[in-house]
């Protein structure tokens, strides 16, 4: 009996040294090909692709507006392309925005207003006074890049508007996609949540920067859509903030008649969820009426005088900034 079990012993350590080379370098195969793309491309090299794009599908916009100068970037997308913001004033300030563009490849206008609105910043420095503003204008540019007309999704395809890792996520999100959305790649949420650079790329913008507002330009629904906490109580907010993001979303809303107002609700995994209802912090959505190319500086005039209400509008008695302070 003992001379069977040994045996046995033996039998089953050499069957694990067997297959360990196997499931090692499937397991490393894999880890690198999601973290650590192997043809990172520079920032100049993005810019060039963006410009062959825009001449190709003929956009006509100011391919000035693609310039290599200028931008920061943390990580890379799937595919290898740097993940790009730019930053103006004061990292300082109380008064910090973070303004996101593109997190959909194939909403094109949004493209064109993340461009323009670094360049109308950077002629217009005293909008950056005593302020600080981030502004990621292509958060997915794998999908803007791919196939010929760009796709929603990141080149995993996975919807990174449902990829933010909330609450709900592993109750809902996957459960929702199967049977609301009757398994469409397009709202595809991933296996796990925040798995895509770019979902991760957007939470560090958020836990870098502590924006204490967040607006994310998308088309072509013609809405403006408002997430953050429905009660001071929810989060254990002060009445003053409270009223504070709520002045902030009236105004904006003003600002931006061209845009229908209209509550969207938020999803499993989508910003709104993430920074608006768990984080408290007020995150507006700016859908753009179409995705048509030629419409997108129009576009920006339309949205212009609500995005600098935006930047302007202070946020008083933010949790966000004040625990950045004291850190
Ligand atoms: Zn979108």
């Amino acid at each position: 009996m003992k001379i069977f079990d040994q045996s046995r012993q033996h039998l089953l350590i050499l069957a694990v040294l067997l297959l360990l080379p196997l499931i090692s370098s499937s397991k490393t195969k894999k880890t690198s090909d999601i973290k650590h793309p192997k043809n990172t491309k520079t920032v100049s090299q993005l810019m060039q692709q963006l410009k062959k794009r825009v001449l190709s599908k003929k956009f006509h916009w100011d391919l000035s507006l693609f310039t290599d100068e200028g931008w920061s970037h943390k990580s890379h997308t799937v595919n290898g392309l740097p993940l790009i913001y730019w930053t103006c004033g004061d990292r300082e300030s109380t008064n910090a925005s973070l303004i996101l563009s593109t997190v959909h490849g194939d909403e094109v206008t949004p493209v064109y207003f993340g461009f323009r609105l670094v360049e109308y910043l950077k002629a217009r420095p005293e909008l950056c006074k005593d302020k600080f503003v981030v502004v990621a204008p292509i958060v997915n540019p794998d999908g803007f890049l791919r196939y010929r007309n760009g796709t929603r999704s990141n080149y995993h395809k996975v919807d990174l508007n449902r990829n933010f890792d909330t609450p709900d996520w592993h109750k809902d999100a996957l459960h929702l996609w199967k049977t609301k959305y009757a398994k469409r790649r397009r709202y595809y949420p991933g296996e796990k949540p925040a798995s895509e650079p770019e979902t991760k790329f957007q939470m560090w913008l958020i836990d870098e920067f502590k924006p204490v507002k967040i607006m994310s330009v998308h088309a072509p629904l013609n809405i403006l859509d408002y997430d953050g906490p429905k009660t001071p109580e929810a989060l254990k907010l002060s009445q003053k903030y409270f009223d504070s993001i709520q002045h902030l979303r009236e105004t904006v809303k003003k600002a931006t008649p061209e845009l229908k107002f209209f509550a969207f609700g938020n999803f499993p995994g989508s910003l709104g969820n993430y920074a608006g209802k768990q984080r408290g912090i007020p995150t507006i959505t700016a859908e753009l009426p179409t995705t048509k190319a030629s419409l997108a500086p129009y576009y920006f005039g339309m949205i212009e005088k609500g995005t600098r209400i935006f930047i302007e509008q202070e946020v008083k008695d933010s949790p966000i900034r004040a625990s950045a302070n004291s850190d």
